[in-house]
């Protein structure tokens, strides 16, 4: 079984609906296990502006699911869950993205882990930290504390 972390945002419809069912459809997974969600978080919206606040969350889980497989069974559960694309980093009823995956380090053309923009995000370091806050990223060396103390304003993001 391999150590898993997960971001979840949503920002359309029921937000807090889209996430418990997002994270309903990973629990009944029958290759995923031991599922941890943290608090939800709402958040500013960060890349494109002009949409609603975000609420996120962190999750851990356990898998027997590939890297590529596991991005698979995600998008699904967005598809599933109303997602439409529209414009990058736009409004959406549910994303989730795979943050680390064990100490994999992985440039796919579809995948990339660890999540590029994680160290950068404080929606995402944010319900991170709050359920590991000592987990190593493989590429920095830092834990995910260690990461969040290096951004300079955390007050966007507020625990629900
Ligand atoms: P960001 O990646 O900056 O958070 P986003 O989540 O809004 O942006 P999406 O439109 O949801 O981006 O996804 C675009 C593509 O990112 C996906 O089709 C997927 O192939 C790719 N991708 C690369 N690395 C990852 C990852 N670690 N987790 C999820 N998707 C990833
Ligand atoms: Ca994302
Ligand atoms: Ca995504």
């Amino acid at each position: 079984m391999k150590q898993v972390y997960i971001s979840l945002g949503s920002n359309l419809g029921d937000r807090v609906d889209y996430l418990n069912k997002a994270l309903n459809i990973l629990s009944t997974h029958r290759e995923i296990e031991q599922l941890h969600v943290s608090s939800y978080y709402e958040t500013e919206p960060a890349g494109y502006l002009e949409q609603g606040k975000f609420i996120n969350a962190a999750a851990s889980l356990k898998t027997t699911l590939y890297p590529l497989d596991l991005l698979t069974v995600l998008q699904s559960a967005e598809a599933s869950l109303d997602r439409v694309r529209t414009v990058r980093w736009g409004p959406r009823t549910v994303d989730l993205d795979i943050l680390f995956y064990d100490n994999l380090v992985l440039e796919d053309h579809n995948l990339i882990i660890p999540h590029p923009r994680l160290t950068e995000r404080v929606f995402v370091l944010v319900p991170l930290a709050e359920i590991a806050p000592n987990l190593v990223h493989p590429l920095t060396g830092m834990t995910v504390i260690e990461h969040l103390e290096k951004q300079s304003e955390t007050g966007g993001v507020i625990r629900l």
